[in-house]
């Protein structure tokens, strides 16, 4: 095997794999896997172990298997597993022909269990799920044995026949691995290997009434399927020596696990269970919505595969624990969508316009640039007429400081457009509230220029009001008021301004934007076509993400 191709920065994983590329570990194969459980939507945490994953296969030239750890029925649905295979193909991964099943691996690791009784490393124990705890022991305190632990072979294979047969109820029985009760290793104390559960399985049915723990389960599917490196997060690194002895009993072929830390955003939770409770108690609408950090909730917020992998390479690989600062993945996704979304000008909070020395009658088509920083995005037409739009807070009537916008009797640019004066107010005779601006344009002013040389600081942007196209345009803030919603009841710190719908305005050319399109508002943000509340009369719109870059200025004060 030749040496990786290096794009991403090494890391003490690469570096482990690297070794046993050197040294023909595994005869100089890696191949890896990612193995989620079908209990939820995938999150961007998920997304940083499918990087890592798919990541080092491709850089070694090895394999990563999809394989989907469906050991519990109780929890997972078909509906997951599409999700997560939709989920892993639009981050840009691809495992071929290899998308395996925990539960395709029930019948041989029925046998392995068989195996460990007959050498007389597995037991079965008729003690309560509660008694079991309880014989455990603590730190502090060893385990004691139970009384069922030196069964004799014949009676355990009697008994585990049963179990498989569904002569007994749920919780009445389990089977155990004899290990060692008084490790200081609360894991290594005989674990549970199988429950009963007379459960329907999402896709073995009815075939097993038993069903194996992730302890028991996990190492056996890597062993199957020839995986080098079991690349975990770091809970499970007081499993590994459990992992390692169920292999090392059967003698079968034993890879390697090897745990980094997961990844933690501020102001947003990760965990599935978390987020379940949000779908099925409304506080978000789906595992979609795209205030989650689902992987379908950011894409259908408008994120890009490419920012995701961006932003899970900068984050890097490391074995302690941190918070990531949520503000870089937002980086990330502006950085991408600045160099490729087409700009359009939209007013969320309109204020009417009205030019008086401009015809009635009159449409001009004025040239805009499509995106500044591709020259190949070329230019578009943009009509402009005697009544515009412009953003409320793009006036005051009493200008501070520094307020280089519209107010009466100043001039402010118009992009694309002229140079405008405001001449006159009209407010609501009630509420006393603006209603409504009287300008009037300067013609030598066309595409913005000042010929005179005068000096106007603010642009502004506006849109015609009979050409506008109306739209449905969501506003998100973060889901979450605190930095680390975990701490507490998360559900205590909900935001509940997390999602505002607002009615924009649109630029004509937006008519018809298909779902999935995204797009710059200028000064605005970037925006997204919705891809399931959309409809070709009724454009929605959900804001990826706002133009101001708090990360850059984080970033100037990190050390
Ligand atoms: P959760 O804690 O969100 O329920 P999980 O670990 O139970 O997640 P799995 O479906 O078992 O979810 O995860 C599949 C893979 O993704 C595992 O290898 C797991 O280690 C990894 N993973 C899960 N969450 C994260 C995370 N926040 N950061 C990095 N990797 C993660
Ligand atoms: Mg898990």
């Amino acid at each position: 095997m030749t040496a990786p191709d290096r794009q991403t920065a090494s890391d003490f994983i690469r570096d482990i794999i690297n070794d046993d590329i050197r040294t023909g570990k595994y005869g100089g194969r890696v191949h890896t896997r990612f193995p989620p459980e079908p209990n939820g939507y995938l999150h961007i945490g998920h997304a940083k172990s499918i990087c890592l994953n798919f990541g080092i296969a491709a850089e070694c030239r090895g394999l990563c298997n999809l394989r989907f750890d469906d050991t519990n029925p109780a929890k997972e649905e078909d509906e997951y597993v599409r999700s997560i295979i939709e989920d892993v193909r639009w981050l840009g991964f691809d495992w071929q022909d290899r998308l395996f099943y925990a539960s395709d691996y029930f019948e041989p690791m029925y046998d392995c269990a068989v195996q460990l009784i007959r050498a007389g490393k597995a037991y079965v124990d008729d003690l309560s799920a509660d008694d079991i705890r309880e014989y455990r022991g603590t730190l502090t305190r060893p385990g004691r044995d139970s009384p069922h632990r030196n069964r004799s072979v014949e009676e355990n294979l009697d008994l585990f026949t049963r179990m498989r047969q569904g002569e007994f109820e749920d919780g009445s029985r389990v089977l155990r691995a004899k290990v060692d009760m008084a490790s200081p290793n609360l894991n290594m104390r005989d674990p549970v290997m199988y429950r009963i559960l007379h459960a329907r399985h999402h896709r073995s049915g009815d075939n097993w009434c038993l069903y194996p723990m992730y302890d028991w389960a996990h190492g056996l599917e890597d062993s199957i399927e020839g995986i080098t490196h079991s690349i975990c997060t770091l809970e499970f690194e007081d499993h590994r020596p459990l992992y390692d002895w169920f292999l090392d009993q059967l003698g079968v072929y034993h890879p390697q696990q090897v745990e980094f830390a997961r990844l933690n955003l501020s102001y947003t939770v990760m965990s599935k269970r978390k987020l379940l409770e949000l779908v099925e108690q409304g506080q978000v609408t789906a595992w979609d919505d795209p205030r989650l950090p689902t992987i379908s909730g950011l894409r259908r917020r408008g994120y890009t595969p490419e920012a995701i992998r961006d932003f899970c390479d900068r984050i890097g690989v490391a074995k302690t624990d941190s918070t990531i600062d949520i503000a870089l993945l937002e980086h990330c996704i502006r950085e991408d969508l600045n160099k490729r979304a087409p700009r359009f000008m939209a007013v969320l909070n309109p204020l009417r316009v009205v030019i008086d020395n401009y015809p009635h009658d009159r449409t001009e088509q004025l040239e805009a640039v499509n995106n500044p920083e591709d020259p190949a995005a070329g230019t578009r037409e943009v009509p402009f007429s005697r009544v515009l739009y412009i953003e409320r807070d793009d006036f005051r009537e009493e200008p501070p400081p520094k307020f280089f916008r519209l107010a009466p009797g100043r001039e402010v640019r118009l992009r694309y457009a002229y140079i405008i004066k405001c001449v006159g107010v009209t407010r609501d005779n009630h509420t006393g509230e603006v209603t409504e601006l009287h300008c009037t344009y300067d013609p030598a002013t066309r595409g913005g220029n000042t010929p005179d040389g005068r000096r106007v600081k603010g642009t502004i942007h506006w849109v015609s009001a009979d050409h506008a196209v109306p739209a449905e345009v969501r506003l998100f803030d973060r889901l979450f008021t605190v930095e680390d919603p975990g701490v507490d009841d998360f559900r205590k710190s909900l935001n509940p301004g997390s999602l505002r719908v607002v009615t924009g305005y649109l630029e004509p050319g937006l008519a018809g934007a298909a779902p999935g399109i995204r797009v710059q508002f200028e000064r605005l943000g970037y925006f997204c076509v919705d891809s399931k509340d959309w409809a070709p009369e009724r454009p929605v719109f959900n804001r990826t993400v706002a133009l101001r870059d708090s990360w850059a200025r984080i970033e100037k004060q990190l050390p």
